[in-house]
């Protein structure tokens, strides 16, 4: 496998420039690292580059569910809802530590969007169109059985409720999973390279990007056959790049999700329920956390800026005090929160929440292949789109392609939950010796799968060099981050390798702290990185809460 490191990004960008690639992908969220695995998985060669971060767009910013998209069906969009709704499956058999299954409450109110009749015929439909197994098809919950699931509930206005199954995830590291697997099936993907431009030809047509080393500002040409612009609520811009004159093509809806301690919104299990205005929202507890979302409001400023408002607090909060009227949620319960921005295929008359979440291919003069819309758990399908499109194009089919339908990512080669619960069993008693508790493996599992070895065989190595032993498996898992994820930042490991900006937002500061010098050391920082990088990642902890 060519070594990911992020040490060895420059070196990527320099050999790059002097190879011819099959397809150059810009953008490196999940539509993008779903291209390169697809591409790399058929044996073509394949260049991915990243403005900022893997996974630092729209794909760390999402409700982290794996779903059909139940309220799609109110649109009529029954096409993304079978779609979607299968590829659940394929996504659980191919990254099993990453995506889990997970149980949903559906609670029916009185004068709410559904009623109990029309909740059993829409997820009658949901897990007919999604080919839902009989084992796992939703059941109906009377009054006082949903009580019963769900005490918090609004007693006064409750009807009942239905519990189905939905399949949650880590949105950046099931994209960085994809990105990995890409990477060891021969493709080049580095972050922290925009694309600043593109090469054309005699005729106009492009033949080839500039990118950047955000770092050293240092430039590059790196040459292709097709240019894939993955670049999410970016789209626009990458195609202006290309041409100036071409019309925009996406709307920008921005999405917001909260978290709060479990024991101010202590949620049995995941809820998805009437929020005011008539949309809906989900509670989804996650470890000592619940979080909260989403909202769903026309963004039309610069997609590096969104953030949350009080408005967008206000109205989350609201809705959960609605629906459990008991637990008094506050504004200053919030723990942090982060913002997305879903980048739609603009129609004219509708609104961001009527627009369809279909993906769509447009290519323009100059032969650059846009792809946008769609959904986390469509990725898989938007790639093969696209290389289906490219064959249109007159790129050779490869007889010994390997499906991305059974590919395993990087690190999930099970086969069932017991293989995962033997390798978790198997790994506490690897680690017994370097600290790593059960919590701690179990925690790496979910997000490393079967690489969590590789952080425990470092963890071992590191042992002796470090006098502060309590401190070792997170030196450890650090140091794969960096070698073997190309973290290059604070923000990329502490927000997008491990989700702690989000979820450990409490512990966060001191354990940032105590492991700064350990982290800016692998990475040879020089002073003024050190200090920027620092600055940049107490501004983020900053960001997580409103603006007024
Ligand atoms: C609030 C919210 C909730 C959602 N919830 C779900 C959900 O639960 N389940 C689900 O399936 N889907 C969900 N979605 C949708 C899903 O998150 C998106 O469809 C998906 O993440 C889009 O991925 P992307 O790769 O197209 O865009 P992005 O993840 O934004 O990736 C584009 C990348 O391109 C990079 N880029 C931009 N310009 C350049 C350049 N010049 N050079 C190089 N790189 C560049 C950016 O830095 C960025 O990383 C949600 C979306 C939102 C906003």
């Amino acid at each position: 496998m060519r070594s990911f490191s992020a040490l060895n990004r420059l070196k990527l960008l320099e050999e790059s420039g002097k190879q011819h690639f099959d397809l150059i992908i810009i953008g490196g969220g999940i539509t993008g690292a779903g291209v390169a695995l697809d591409a790399a998985a058929a044996g073509y060669r394949v260049f991915l580059c990243e403005a900022n971060d893997f996974a630092s767009g729209t794909s760390s910013k999402s409700t982290k569910l794996i779903h059909g998209g139940l309220r799609y069906l109110k649109n009529l969009q029954f096409g993304v809802v079978r779609k979607t709704g299968i590829e659940r499956e394929v996504l659980y058999r191919n990254a099993m530590h990453l995506v889990r299954p997970e149980p949903m409450l559906l609670p029916v109110i009185r004068k709410g969007e559904l009623g109990m009749f029309s909740t059993r015929i829409a997820l009658w439909m949901y897990e007919f169109l999604a080919g839902v197994k009989k084992d796992m098809r939703f059941k109906m919950l009377n009054k006082e059985s949903a009580l019963m699931e769900e005490p918090l509930l609004h007693k006064d206005n409750l009807l009942g409720a239905a519990l189905y199954t939905e399949y949650r995830t880590d949105d950046s590291r099931l994209t960085i999973s994809v990105i990995k697997k890409a990477v060891e099936l021969g493709a080049v993907c580095v972050n922290y390279s925009p694309c600043k431009g593109f090469v054309k030809n005699n005729s106009s047509k492009i033949e080839g990007i500039h990118v950047i080393d955000a770092f050293t500002q240092k430039s590059f040409t790196v040459k292709g056959r097709f240019i894939i612009n993955a670049a999410g609520p970016w789209v626009d811009d990458v195609r202006h790049l290309d041409d100036n004159n071409l019309n925009k093509n996406l709307v920008l809806s921005k999405g917001v999700h909260l978290v709060f301690p479990h024991f101010k919104l202590p949620v049995k299990q995941s809820a998805y329920f009437d929020a005011p205005g008539g949309r809906m929202v989900f509670a989804i507890p996650r470890g000592n956390k619940t979080y909260v979302g989403t909202t769903d409001t026309l963004f039309s400023g610069n997609p590096g800026t969104a953030g949350i408002t009080r408005s967008d607090l206000n109205y989350l909060i609201e809705a959960c005090n609605n629906m459990f009227p008991d637990i008094a949620l506050r504004a200053d319960d919030l723990l942090s929160s982060w913002t997305g921005l879903r980048p739609l295929i603009a129609k004219q008359g509708k609104g961001t929440t009527e627009l369809s979440r279909k993906d769509e291919i447009f290519i323009s003069p100059g032969g650059l292949i846009s792809i946008a819309g769609g959904k986390l758990t469509g990725y898989r399908h938007m790639a093969e789109n696209v290389m289906k499109k490219l064959h249109q194009k007159g790129l050779k089919k490869k007889s010994k392609a390997i499906a991305s339908r059974h590919l395993k990512l990087s690190g999930a080669e099970f086969n069932n939950e017991q293989e995962i619960a033997e390798f978790i069993e198997q790994q506490i008693g690897e680690a017994k010796q370097i600290g790593a508790g059960e919590k701690m493996i179990i925690s790496w599992v979910e997000r490393y799968g079967r690489n969590t070895s590789k952080i425990v065989e470092i963890a071992y190595e590191l042992w002796p060099q470090i006098v502060e032993k309590e401190l070792v498996p997170l030196f450890a898992e650090i140091n794969y981050a960096i070698h073997s994820e190309m973290v290059c930042t604070p923000l990329d490991f502490w927000e997008r390798r491990t989700g702690k900006l989000y979820f450990n937002f409490d512990k966060l500061a001191e354990e940032f702290e105590l492991s700064y010098p350990f982290f800016c050391q692998q990475l040879n920082l020089n002073e003024r990185l050190i200090t920027e990088l620092k600055y940049k990642f107490y501004a983020a902890m900053d960001a997580v809460k409103p603006s007024e």
